[in-house]
């Protein structure tokens, strides 16, 4: 591919000043410009063509040369450095451009604000407040039917007397020193298409652009007072062991009203006398004698609210579970609940006395006892 003239790329006639040909470059460099073009491989080029133009053109010695022999009066000598890549070009142009743009303004218009990103966060007055962990000890019984609990910890509070502002009154404050009450620090930085501003939280004032002349007696300026809480928890029903739960906000309050922290509480399920948990259902293990099991028989369980008639139906085997339908654990994100499952057990005794080995022997001769062979 042949190369286009020079003086072409950068729309300057032969005679243009140095300062023509800076005007003429800028002007292409920021409308060819990757950021602007994402993805756009002809405008990469002409960004390319227009920063190799403007390098030769902008040497004087270079430029005699190429006014003199055109473009083989450069050919493999040391006068051009070729660009493979855009990032060189910045580098390679950044004391050439540095500040001419003057501000911010320019590099906004064109760029849309795009890497002033902190420009558009949010101005927070204070520091955030760190976040607590507690642990939280459910029985089965709470966990079926959810529930509500109030616990005490020690923790940061916002200061009721300043309202966490940490200043005596509203007169106790004086304009930031550093950021001279703007809240924010401006860097300038240079680059090849001018300065960058960036802007920075001051953290001096912590972005509010003041900073306070007398303390709050209360808190000494915090705040935030350290102290004992009691919080309230409403656990929902069906939450399951070392599953947790975040409250916004009840965590330790920030410093000079910055947002409070969380409280994470985690739930520990305590092991419960009677029942084994399964999901949403619980697992009962019931004990009948031998004759109940054969004949049938009404009985009382425990279930996670109160005792419950079960009838047991003549003939049951051991083993077995009988079901009671939604006496288990609340379901947490639907309506409903699990069930209570009855394993029957046919309790047999370690010892029997004379009598009832003697009716134990003659059962075992009854015809329907005798276990088919
Ligand atoms: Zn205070
Ligand atoms: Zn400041």
């Amino acid at each position: 591919m042949s190369k286009r003239d020079y003086y072409e790329v950068l729309g300057v006639d032969k005679n243009a000043s140095n300062e023509e040909l800076k005007k003429a470059y800028r002007k292409l460099a920021l409308q060819y410009h990757p950021d602007r073009n994402p993805d756009d491989k002809e405008a990469e080029e002409k960004f390319k063509e227009a920063a190799e133009a403007y390098e030769v053109l902008s040497n004087s010695e270079k430029r005699t040369k190429y006014d003199r022999f055109g473009h083989n009066g450069l050919r493999g000598g040391q006068d051009f450095h070729g660009f493979s890549d855009v990032n060189d070009i910045f580098s390679h142009f950044s004391d050439i451009f540095g500040g001419s743009f003057g501000g911010s303004s320019i590099f906004d218009e064109f760029f849309g604000g795009g890497r002033t990103s902190s420009r558009s966060r949010q101005r927070s007055s204070g520091t955030p407040g760190t976040d607590l962990k507690v642990t939280l000890k459910l029985t089965l019984e709470e966990i079926a039917t959810g529930t509500t609990k109030k616990i005490k910890l020690k923790k940061y509070n916002k200061c009721n007397t300043c309202n966490g502002s940490g200043a005596e009154d509203s007169n106790s404050f004086r304009t930031c020193s550093v950021c001279n009450g703007a809240g924010e620090i401006r860097q300038v930085s240079r680059s090849v298409f001018g300065q960058f501003v960036n802007i920075a939280q001051c953290s001096n004032c912590n972005g509010t652009g003041r900073v306070i002349s007398k303390f709050c007696n209360t808190c000494s300026g915090e705040g935030r007072v350290y102290d004992e809480s009691t919080i309230r928890i409403n656990v929902p029903a069906g939450v399951t062991d070392n599953s947790y739960m975040t409250l916004r906000g009840e965590g330790n309050a920030g410093k000079n009203g910055g947002s409070a922290g969380s409280v994470i509480v985690i739930f520990k399920e305590l092991e419960h006398e009677y029942f084994e948990r399964d999901g949403d259902n619980v697992i009962y293990d019931l004990f009948i004698s031998y004759p109940e099991a054969v004949v049938g028989t009404e009985v009382e369980v425990p279930t996670l609210n109160g005792r419950a008639k079960l009838k047991i139906e003549p003939g049951i085997e051991s083993g077995k579970f009988l079901k009671m339908r939604e006496k288990g654990i609340q379901h947490l994100n639907s309506h409903g609940a699990g069930d209570q499952l009855v394993r029957i057990n046919i309790h047999v005794p370690k010892k029997v006395n004379s009598k009832e080995k003697e009716l134990l022997k003659e059962l075992q001769q009854m015809p329907n006892i005798k276990v088919p062979q």
